[in-house]
């Protein structure tokens, strides 16, 4: 039986300047150092904005750290006229493993559509990263359209094309979960994790859905993780607030303690 390396995920936002992100890791890589966190059994990683990327890479390598880290967003483009834009090949170059897709603050504020987030997935991949492909119903759809059909049809278009292999994660986060502090049920993260599961079976293979991390967002907090993680088709978290303080950040990597 394959076994799904959990996966706890902090996004930062907007938060944290390239000199805070440097002592927010330095605690958080302590932290975790005095707990004695196996990173074998549960996978970290952070997001922190662009700017602090190369202070991470430095402070990783200098220390060893099992800490994997990655942007927040990807242009679906390699290079060129594209101001503002970041490029795969320029995470990669400073050993950023994962890229966030289509989160649902870029969604929503920069009207990233289902097609731009398939392109930046493809750029993703092309340049070597893991791409964190997030996808999540509104309020308004799940009264609309119950819980499970907006993010399967957004993972549906968001995996097309792909190869049967593909490394990919994919976050499921509610936007009426996200930042609300009220996080949806263990019970409905696993129903929607069956079902994202069900479509990476259908778009790339049964190999790839069994290897295919699937984490839950929304209103994590160290009080709610263990409940997300007994479930057999949530694998790990994506947590926005919480991930900025490190004792909480920590107890949520250490949900099984
Ligand atoms: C997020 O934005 O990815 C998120 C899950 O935020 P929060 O944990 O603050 O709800």
């Amino acid at each position: 039986v394959l076994k799904r390396t959990p996966l706890i995920a902090g996004n930062w936002k907007m938060n944290l300047d390239h000199l805070q992100s440097i002592a927010f890791v330095q605690k958080l890589a302590w932290s975790l150092e005095d707990a004695k966190h196996d990173f074998d059994s549960v996978e970290v990683a952070i997001f922190p904005p662009f700017t602090d990327l190369r202070s991470v890479q430095t402070l990783v390598a200098a220390d060893k750290l099992s800490l994997a880290y990655g942007g927040q967003d990807v242009s679906a483009h390699d290079s060129g006229a594209y101001t503002g834009e970041i490029s795969g090949q320029f995470l990669a170059q400073l050993d950023a493993k994962y890229v966030l897709i289509g989160h649902s603050e870029r969604r929503t504020m920069h009207g990233e559509s289902d097609e731009i987030v398939a392109a930046k997935v493809n750029a993703a991949i092309k340049h070597g990263l893991v791409p964190v492909i997030c996808v999540g119903e509104t309020a308004e759809d799940l009264e609309k359209h119950g819980q499970s059909a907006v993010p399967v049809a957004q993972l549906k278009v968001a995996l097309e094309g792909l190869k049967a292999d593909a490394d990919v994660v994919v976050a499921y986060e509610p936007v009426w979960a996200i930042g609300s502090g009220q996080a949806a049920t263990p019970e409905q993260a696993e129903t929607v994790g069956a079902a994202l599961r069900a479509v990476v079976a259908e778009s790339l293979s049964a190999d790839a859905a069994a290897a295919t991390r699937i984490l839950y967002g929304g209103s994590v907090k160290s009080g709610n993780i263990a409940g997300f993680m007994r479930e057999p088709n949530v694998d790990g978290a994506l947590v926005g607030g919480a991930s900025l303080d490190i004792a909480e950040f920590a107890a949520i990597v250490r949900y099984q303690k």
